[in-house]
């Protein structure tokens, strides 16, 4: 399949186009950025590092029934997706308060979210990606109340997965922000990725505010082992993909 045709630069990824107009290329950058592409900077390893989080977590997803824009991973930093619409919304679900929660609200960080909060925001970067109310969401009609449903159910769905996954590698998965895309065959389908860049991520075996931190907010908030924290992240995930393959074995 040639993939040369640049379709679209985004800030982690790059898609190209294929010879099958159903399928993209997406290749993950070592780019890093943070609030609104203010702060620029380079993550090393961090494409091929969320190319493979990604890879094993939407296999995962799928075996649960749910249903990803994944079809396979031919390189280390690049995956061939189903070629979607992307729904221009940010769904965010929640099990521990931080971030723009906390800023926005006062909770305070750390506070367990039970039942998990999941949010909305428009996936609008000149808007600054805003949090919409129900009405909003309704006034902006980017998605109809039943696909929002939908989306809702998928999140939620998401949640209970990846938060069991992650808690049998000793992480805690605190937050995490979720991208829909519609398929030519109108399937709403997990799209863009999940990773240490989309997800807040805390190590269960530290109890240290700022060493339990194994995701993006080490680049956002300067706390430095950037590269060690995603490679720990990722080392956990096979770590647990092999456990898994061997007990079914
Ligand atoms: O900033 P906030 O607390 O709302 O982020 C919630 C979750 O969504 C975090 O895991 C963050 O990494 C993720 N997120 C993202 N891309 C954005 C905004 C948030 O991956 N544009």
């Amino acid at each position: 399949m040639s993939a040369d045709r640049k379709l679209y630069e985004g800030k982690a990824k790059i898609l190209y186009a294929t010879d099958d107009p159903e399928v993209l290329v997406a290749h993950f950058k070592d780019d890093a950025t943070a609030f609104n592409a203010a702060k620029r900077g380079t993550i090393v390893r961090k494409g091929e590092i969320n190319c493979a989080i990604s890879t094993h977590l939407f296999q995962r997803l799928e075996a649960c029934g749910v249903p990803t824009h994944w079809l396979d991973t031919p390189a280390i930093d690049r995956m061939h997706v189903k070629a979607v619409e992307i729904v221009p919304l940010e769904v965010v679900v929640r099990n521990v308060a931080a971030g723009s929660l906390c800023r926005q609200t006062g909770i305070t960080l750390g506070t367990e979210i039970d039942p998990p909060l999941v949010e909305f925001f428009y996936k609008n970067d000149e808007l600054g990606d805003p949090l919409l109310t129900r009405d909003r969401l309704r006034l902006l009609n980017l998605a109809t109340p039943e696909e929002i449903d939908r989306l809702r159910e998928l999140a939620l769905t998401v949640n209970r997965h990846l938060s069991e996954f992650f808690a049998s590698c000793e992480i805690t998965l605190v937050d995490f922000k979720l991208e829909f895309g519609t398929t030519s065959d109108s399937q709403i389908v997990l799209a863009d990725e999940i990773s240490p860049d989309t997800c807040r991520l805390w190590d269960r075996r530290e109890s240290d505010p700022e060493r339990r931190v194994m995701d993006k907010d080490r680049f956002r908030q300067d706390l430095g082992q950037v590269e060690s924290a995603y490679e720990q992240v990722l080392e956990r995930v096979l770590a647990q993909v092999e456990a898994s393959s061997n007990a079914a074995t």
